[in-house]
């Protein structure tokens, strides 16, 4: 039987994101649970001018509506050439009602005629595990790559399909979610998480 003190709730209501962080804790100690499973509808404002802002708000505003530790992502994309941007807007560049393929489109419009060296980009990931007495911590993680002319690849979510790795030779929407969860920055913040809740489980 599984009690309040070992469940652990992902702060957030992107489909995406859940499937991802559900299988890269999948091994954890602690039984991983979601708003939904929780019957919790909660839309937090991410007003912070960070990842790491952001990512303190959710969760901490996550575990103190359940009762339960909550582990939230804030994440998004950097575009060296666009000074960074859509950075913390990346869910809303393109404005509030707009699609992934909205959003993809408006950032190709706006780097169009920009040579293939010159489009650099990350994902970023920050994670906070919050705990109900208020303790948390930050985890991180970052995976580089290029904005590609055009989108490729059936997988993943958001602007995998136009995330060109280099390495791999494909756009991040061209792995199965195993192989991006290898190399992503969710999955780099998300086995730092696991760590540590193995440290302390
Ligand atoms: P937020 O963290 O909920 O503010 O939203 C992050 C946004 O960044 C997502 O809605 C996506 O548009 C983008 N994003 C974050 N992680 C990924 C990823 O792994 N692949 C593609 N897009 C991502």
């Amino acid at each position: 039987m599984h009690t309040k003190k070992n469940k652990l709730l992902l702060a957030t209501n992107n489909s995406g994101k859940l499937k991802e962080m559900s299988v890269l804790l999948r091994n954890s100690k602690l039984e991983i649970t979601t708003p939904m499973e929780q019957g919790i509808h909660l839309e937090v404002q991410e007003s912070g001018k960070t990842f790491r802002d952001n990512a303190i708000l959710k969760a901490e505003a996550f575990s103190s509506v359940s009762g339960l530790m909550s582990l939230s992502d804030d994440s998004g994309l950097e575009v060296d050439i666009l000074n960074g941007e859509p950075g913390v807007m990346s869910a809303r560049y393109a404005g509030p009602n707009a699609s992934d393929k909205d959003r993809i489109d408006y950032l190709l419009e706006k780097l169009r005629g920009v040579p293939f060296d010159r489009r650099k980009a990350r994902f970023r990931c920050v994670m906070a595990v919050a705990a109900p007495g208020g303790k948390v911590e930050i985890f991180e993680g970052v995976c580089e790559g290029i904005i590609s002319e055009e989108p490729k690849g059936p997988g993943g979510f958001g602007y995998d399909p136009i995330f060109y790795i280099p390495s791999l030779e494909v756009s991040m929407a061209q792995l199965s979610m195993e192989s991006k969860n290898d190399i992503s920055h969710r999955g780099i913040a998300s086995r730092k998480v696991r760590d540590y809740l193995a440290s302390i489980v």
